[in-house]
């Protein structure tokens, strides 16, 4: 499997299409993984491409499927909406907002986002109680 591949994604049921992803670790990349468009669910790694294309290492790769598997991400907890005032909406004060040293994603819809933007799926990252 690879990135760009159609697939049926084990975890929501849809036909979708693999999306590479790469985790990062500070400014290293740690791995890169496949998820569902759809679900964002990890369907596993990368395969690596062959280049001799050798015929005679049939049963190599069955591990593949037990990575999908245990690859399933953790699910977030839903963040607690209150009574909070509709005021901004940016990305940065959002639950699925990653930042990262050189960009900052979304986790939800996993594209690049700017801090500033604002988003029609926004949840407010819930404030951390002392
Ligand atoms: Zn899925």
């Amino acid at each position: 499997m690879k990135n760009g591949d159609k697939t049926d994604c084990p975890h929501c049921g849809q036909s979708t299409i693999v999306r590479e992803k790469i985790e990062t670790e500070g400014w290293q990349v740690k791995d890169k993984v496949l998820i569902c468009a759809f679900c964002g669910a990890t369907l596993g790694h990368p395969e690596e491409e062959n280049a001799n294309g050798a015929p005679d290492d049939k049963n190599a790769s069955s591990l593949s499927g037990l990575t999908a598997l245990l690859g399933v991400e953790a699910q977030t907890a839903s963040p607690r909406l209150d009574a909070i005032p509709e005021e901004s909406k940016f990305c940065r004060d959002c639950v699925h907002y990653v930042a990262h040293p050189f960009l900052s994603r979304c986790e939800l819809h996993h594209t690049q986002v700017n801090p500033m933007d604002d988003c029609p799926e926004f949840h407010r990252k819930p404030e951390p109680e002392n």
